[in-house]
């Protein structure tokens, strides 16, 4: 019986460059991001530069956590205390988390099979908020130019979740590209690794004004290179709380390098998965993820669904795959667990039963496809889970 021994939680290292230019900044001290000597400009106003030019984004702030970004994006769109703000029933705690921090109430929008956001559902609940934090779950992309068709017919903000989409595309459009402003999270298990982090990219000047501001720039703001005019600062400067979340020219040195190696990661992880989707074509009772054609994703990780299966046969899989090193997770597990939860879950926040959304969710399972796995270990992967998928299925 084959056993797989990789780890599941293991990443790249980082690039030498990157640790390089880390031991640049540990040396001269200077790692708080307006601590320049003169003529010097920070690594965080290099990376947001860099990455502002690889999106095609205007501005781009760095920040730090993934989770300050959305906070932040929400509240320079002019999010307030008890307003109600539409969010994906399929996404992770830091999403509603973020907008129950501000006080605002989640809205929750169900789930396709595709693991998208089901626009019938968005459609009808449209007229509850001004605002949509769309979260893109585990990379997987809804038709966005449906979704902003439906948006800006209603007047609502869509402010995008690129947590696991930095360098994909819909239709040939970035992700992140499509909203007033996306946010993207280089916390150790996304496209980038700087242990925690966030970058925030937008074209509105105003918004990203007061997000400069909110993330602790003191009057400082002049020293953003990826920034709006001084102009735009004007009555923002005076009117916007300081809400501290910088990001620090540690991380920013440790970033660059790898943000110029994003696109051949990407691939590298699609490559991985096309091994593991391939190896699991035809296993009974396993529902593999139609991608449609308009998405070029990034699969950092691979879902598939046991549509429909008795909660106990899939803990049947789940383990019997851990027995064989497979580490998979479940997000239809009852009580919250590790890194997974459910909406209904988050009793912060109000919810009311989707029973399509309910059923799908109910049978997500979930697995991490580091890049240190080879093509061979994701072969060996999917002949696991095939294996003990069939062998739970035949026996039920
Ligand atoms: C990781 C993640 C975030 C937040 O990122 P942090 O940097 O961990 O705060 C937001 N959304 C999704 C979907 C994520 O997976």
């Amino acid at each position: 019986m084959e056993i797989f021994t990789g780890s599941f939680t293991q990443q790249d290292p980082i690039p030498d460059e990157g640790i390089a230019a880390a031991l640049q900044v540990l040396r001269h001290g200077r790692l708080h991001r307006y601590n320049t000597a003169p003529g010097e400009v920070a690594e965080t106003a290099l990376l947001e530069e860099e990455f502002a030019a690889l999106t095609g984004a205007k501005y781009c702030l760095a920040v730090a956590s993934g989770g300050y970004a959305l906070a932040t994006a929400l509240r320079a769109c002019g999010v307030q205390p008890g307003d109600r703000v539409l969010t994906n029933a399929f996404t992770l705690a830091p999403v509603p988390g973020a907008i129950a921090g501000l006080g605002a109430v989640p809205v929750f929008v169900g789930v396709t099979q595709g693991l998208v956001i089901d626009l019938d559902d968005l459609a009808a609940k449209l007229p509850q908020a001004r605002v949509l934090m769309l979260s893109h779950m585990r990379g997987h992309i809804c038709d966005m130019d449906a979704l902003m068709a439906l948006c800006d017919a209603a007047g609502v903000t869509v402010i995008e979740d690129c947590a696991h989409t930095m360098g994909a595309r819909w239709n040939g459009t970035l992700s992140g590209r499509h909203g007033r402003m996306a946010c993207y999270s280089t916390q150790t298990y996304k496209h980038v690794n700087s242990g925690e982090g966030g970058l925030l990219i937008s074209d509105d000047a105003a918004a990203m004004a007061r997000a400069i501001m909110l993330s602790g720039s003191y009057m400082l703001f002049d020293r953003h290179r990826a920034a709006p005019p001084p102009e735009a600062f004007a009555t923002i400067r005076y009117e916007t709380p300081n809400i501290s979340g910088r990001m620090d020219n540690l991380r920013a040195a440790i970033l660059r390098p790898q943000l110029r190696d994003l696109e051949a990661q990407c691939a590298r992880w699609n490559d991985r998965y096309r091994v593991v989707e391939d190896g699991l074509a035809d296993t009974p009772g396993l529902t593999r993820i139609d991608r449609p054609a308009a998405e070029h994703f990034v699969a950092s990780s691979y879902q598939f669904l046991l549509l429909d299966w008795p909660d106990d046969a899939i803990r049947a899989v789940l383990s019997r795959c851990a027995a064989r090193g497979v580490e998979l997770k479940w997000f239809g597990a009852p009580e919250p667990h590790g890194f997974t939860s459910r909406y209904d879950s988050w009793r912060y926040a109000p919810c009311t039963p989707m029973p399509d959304s309910d059923r799908i969710l109910r049978g997500i399972v979930d697995m991490r496809l580091p890049l240190t796995f080879s093509l061979e270990d994701c072969a060996l992967i999917a002949r696991i889970i095939r294996a003990e998928v069939s062998a739970v299925f035949q026996s039920a």
